[in-house]
């Protein structure tokens, strides 16, 4: 009867979702003069191949390509980001062939100098704003954590430190526990200076950064580049651990993962030249591992899942595994490119799938929340009639 335990049951609900969910799937299209293959309608985007009919993909949320980048980062900072300080590694990827829109999204113009800098920045700015004020309003609640920032990039399945003019640094062994490559660069920045320390060493990665050519865009990157911000806490000994005369403090690592992938165009297609042949043929084998790191997790063959396969997702297996990882993955569309939007699309859905197995306490809980979620519809359906 009463109006407003249904809408309390209704928040309840909608924050017990928002708390098991560990993957968001978002597509974004860039503008395109002439003909767009895709119509997008908030969660829902239909492709229109020239031959066949019509196919409709759903997501978590689409962008068309009105959207600014405010919209979009605003999406991300509030149902991604606020997980950052759970002790829960994140990662946002931006996924799409070459000239879709990945680096506007995930970078923008960064440029200082620019009077709509601000306003065109893109996700990894904004994030890193952001993870400037939530470290900073915590600030004195407990110890403060140490914040440190990696910047690299994953070229022919080498990886380059571009904190370090670009150095090369020694791959990843399997034998190792840890994910992140010794030797990296980590910049500590001041909490009360984080942003604009954050932001001029992104700019400065950002122009460190290899870039090649392609028939689709000239100023293409052909590489992986991968912003890591290290979140260091240390956990002060408790009283009771001090009695017991454990170690007195650990530190717990969580990451932000920003990945601005290599253009996903298929290899061969639009090679220039043998070097770009190669370039391609690594793109394509980091991807499909990533894809297929996706796929095994989806089907819950978690033991066999091939990290190892390709450096890019050895990097990133904090991040894309495990019951405290949160992925975020943008799906960035050329509307003038059917066959490869599709493709992005296909792609982007695996990601979704991941959803309903990551874990049974994750569908246990989806399943409570339906149920709730009737009682909630009958509930209100009842006080309407009355
Ligand atoms: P990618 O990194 O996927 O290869 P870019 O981000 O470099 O693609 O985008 C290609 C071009 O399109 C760039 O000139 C970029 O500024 C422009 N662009 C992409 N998305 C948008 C958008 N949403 N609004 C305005 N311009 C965009
Ligand atoms: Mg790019």
């Amino acid at each position: 009867e009463d109006p407003n335990l249904a809408a309390t049951l209704a928040a309840n609900l909608e924050a017990r979702r928002l708390k098991s969910k560990r993957v968001w799937v978002l597509v974004r299209a860039r503008p395109v003069e002439g003909i767009s293959c895709i119509a997008i309608d908030r969660n829902k985007v239909v492709v229109s191949n020239t031959n066949g009919a019509p196919t409709s993909f759903f997501f978590d949320q689409a962008f068309d390509a009105t959207a600014t980048q405010e919209q979009v980062c605003g999406y991300v900072s509030e149902q991604v980001l606020p997980h950052a300080l759970n002790g829960e590694h994140i990662c946002i990827l931006a996924y799409g062939q070459t000239g879709s829109g990945k680096t506007y999204t995930m970078f923008g113009d960064s440029n200082p100098r620019d009077a709509n800098a601000v306003q065109n920045q893109g996700v990894a700015f904004r994030a890193m704003s952001q993870l400037a004020e939530m470290l900073q309003s915590r600030a004195g609640d407990v110890p403060a954590p140490i914040v440190e920032l990696s910047f690299l990039e994953v070229y022919n399945d080498n990886l380059y430190d571009l904190l370090d003019s670009s150095r090369q640094l020694p791959r990843l062994r399997s034998s190792e526990k840890h994910v992140v490559p010794q030797g990296l660069t980590r910049r500590r920045c001041e909490l009360d200076q984080m942003e604009q320390q954050v932001h001029s060493w992104l700019r400065e990665g950002a122009a460190t950064r290899m870039v090649g050519k392609t028939v689709f865009n000239p100023r293409s990157s052909r590489s992986h580049a991968v912003v890591m911000l290290h979140i260091c806490w240390s956990q002060e000994a408790s009283y009771a651990s001090r009695l017991r005369h454990l170690p007195n403090s650990s530190t717990r690592e969580t990451r932000v993962y920003l990945v601005d992938l290599a253009g996903s165009e298929r290899a061969g297609m639009h090679a220039l030249a043998p070097e770009q042949l190669k370039e391609g043929e690594h793109i394509n084998l980091s991807l499909s591992a990533l894809g297929r790191v996706v796929g095994a997790l989806a089907s819950g063959k978690c033991e066999h899942v091939p990290y190892r396969d390709s450096a890019l997702t050895w990097l990133l297996k904090d991040a894309i595994t495990g019951s405290s990882a949160r992925v975020c993955m943008v799906a960035a569309v050329h509307p003038a490119h059917p066959v490869e939007t599709a493709s992005t699309l296909r792609y982007a859905r695996q990601y979704s799938a991941l959803q309903s197995t990551t874990g049974s306490h994750a569908s246990q809980l989806s399943s409570q929340v339906r149920d709730l979620q009737r009682k909630v519809d009958s509930l209100r359906h009842a006080f309407e009639k009355a």
